[in-house]
């Protein structure tokens, strides 16, 4: 086996061996770097683009992004600009616009991509950063703990053999499926799978190009955005064990002419699927290895999270080290410490608003009602549910703050006839059942 454990003066090779580049992995080295690490990156090969999985990055993210020098290679692969979101319930007549611009001191655009354009510019990216190696045809086997950190075994596609590499951390970005998390003995809680149907309509009529469209009208949201000049993703979301097709009652969710459209890529265009399951893990830290990233936890689809959060992953991470120095059992202590609050929140607030747009009983008509006026009445409302979304609001007392609103708001959906009288007092015991249960969930 080819070893190399260490410099001539016995110091390991790499501060860092990022597991996985993906959009964790890629952000995660290049943060580190910027903050003066030694930075391995192994990726075992990136998915093609028959991988359907997120494609819509918020404003924060994308500021981010732009900080760390990633924005112009997104660009260059043809990101299109997102401002916010449309919400279409059946309830009324025309959508709810949430607008990126109405958040203050935030940019107004996210982007929007097809997921492996994403992944390959960030490794470009990555790859032309100071202080990176990145090995794009490597998959670390194991790792070992040593008494300095930890031996990493890598097998490159160009190489015959493993090699072993020493480096003072490890870093987990190898997505929701994580095996050097089981190694050390991270603990996961996996719940709520369903399995979501993605198709790239071709020149699709969709109302508001450059948003985000929910189109609310069944058990679960339809989601379509533009993710070329040309063409549109929508992605149904299905049971695990139903047919690989799309129910009719969520088609008839979409307004014409853009159904129409939809209903012509169904049978012309290939249809990607993915399974996806909520996932919470116990600690995102072991010894001497943080996970990042999916890899420490997924949330629903609707709140299109993921990537942004995993972007912030990378920056809580590099900031826990305040110079290369820094120990890393310190750097680990601020990361998990920095990390808890806005993995609960996020976890709260996925299911919950799922929930509120599609639940089916009184109690979610009311907190729908609710939800709705909130966004009606309130610019600052409106604010902070984009602020929560885009992950650039994380504290937990806000999101019970504007919970607490949402409900309030729900209450004039009584006079107004959306539950009847009789209907009231087992709603508002299910609400603080189910919410309980979000709690419960995140926790
Ligand atoms: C249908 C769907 C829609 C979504 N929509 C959105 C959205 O609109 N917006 C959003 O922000 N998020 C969205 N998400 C979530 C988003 O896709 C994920 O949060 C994000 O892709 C996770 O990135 P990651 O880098 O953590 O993991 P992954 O993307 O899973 O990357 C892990 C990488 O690690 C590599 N790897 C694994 N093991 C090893 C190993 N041993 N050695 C070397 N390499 C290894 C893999 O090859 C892979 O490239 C969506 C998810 C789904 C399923």
């Amino acid at each position: 086996m080819h070893t190399v454990t260490s410099d001539t003066l016995g110091h390991a090779m790499y501060d860092a061996v990022v597991v996985g580049g993906g959009v964790a992995g890629s952000t995660s080295a290049v943060s580190l770097a910027k903050k003066g690490l030694r930075v391995l990156l192994c990726e075992a090969g990136l998915p093609s683009n028959r991988r359907l999985a997120g494609e819509l990055l918020h404003p924060p993210a994308t500021r981010t992004l732009d900080e760390l020098g990633l924005l112009p290679e997104l660009e260059a692969a043809g990101a299109m600009p997102a401002y916010g979101f449309a919400i279409f319930t059946p309830e009324r007549e025309k959508p709810t616009m949430l607008s990126y611009s109405e958040i203050r001191g935030e940019r107004s655009t996210g982007i929007a991509l097809e997921h492996a354009s994403i992944t390959h510019a960030l490794l470009t990216g990555a790859k032309r950063t100071p202080g990176i190696t990145v090995w794009d045809d490597a998959r670390v086997l194991a790792v070992e703990q040593t008494e300095g950190g930890n031996d990493v075994r890598i097998q490159r596609k160009s190489e015959s053999e493993a090699r072993t590499i020493s480096t003072r951390f490890v870093v987990s970005a190898e997505g929701r499926k994580s095996k050097l998390r089981s190694q050390a003995d991270i603990g996961i809680r996996e719940h709520t799978t369903f399995r979501m149907l993605g198709w790239k309509i071709p020149n699709a009529r969709l109302p508001y190009p450059g948003y985000g469209h929910v189109f609310v009208g069944s058990h679960s949201p339809v989601l379509a955005y533009q993710v070329s000049r040309t063409e549109t993703r929508v992605m149904f979301e299905v049971p695990l064990d139903a047919p690989l097709e799309v129910p009719r009652s969520l088609l008839a969710a979409l307004p014409e002419p853009f159904r129409s459209d939809v209903e012509r890529g169904i049978a012309e265009q290939p249809r990607t699927t993915a399974r996806f399951c909520g996932l919470h893990p116990s600690r995102v830290t072991a010894e001497k290895l943080a996970v990042v990233g999916d890899a420490g936890g997924c949330v629903h689809p609707l709140i299109a999270s993921g990537m942004s959060f995993c972007i912030s992953d990378a920056a809580r991470l590099a900031n826990a080290f305040s110079s290369p120095t820094t120990s890393v059992e310190e750097a680990f202590a601020k990361y998990e410490t920095s990390r808890r609050q806005p993995m609960f929140t996020r976890s709260a607030l996925g299911p919950a608003l799922v929930d509120a747009l599609c639940g089916e009983g009184p109690e979610f008509r009311l907190v729908r009602h609710g939800l709705f006026r909130y966004w009606d009445r309130s610019m600052r409302g409106r604010e902070t549910s984009l602020s929560l979304l885009a992950c650039r609001e994380s504290s937990l007392p806000t999101l019970i703050r504007e919970y607490v609103t949402v409900c309030g708001f729900a209450m004039t959906g009584m006079a107004t006839g959306v539950v009847k009288p009789q209907e009231l007092p087992g709603a508002a015991f299910r609400l603080l059942k189910k919410t309980s249960g979000y709690i419960r969930n995140a926790a």
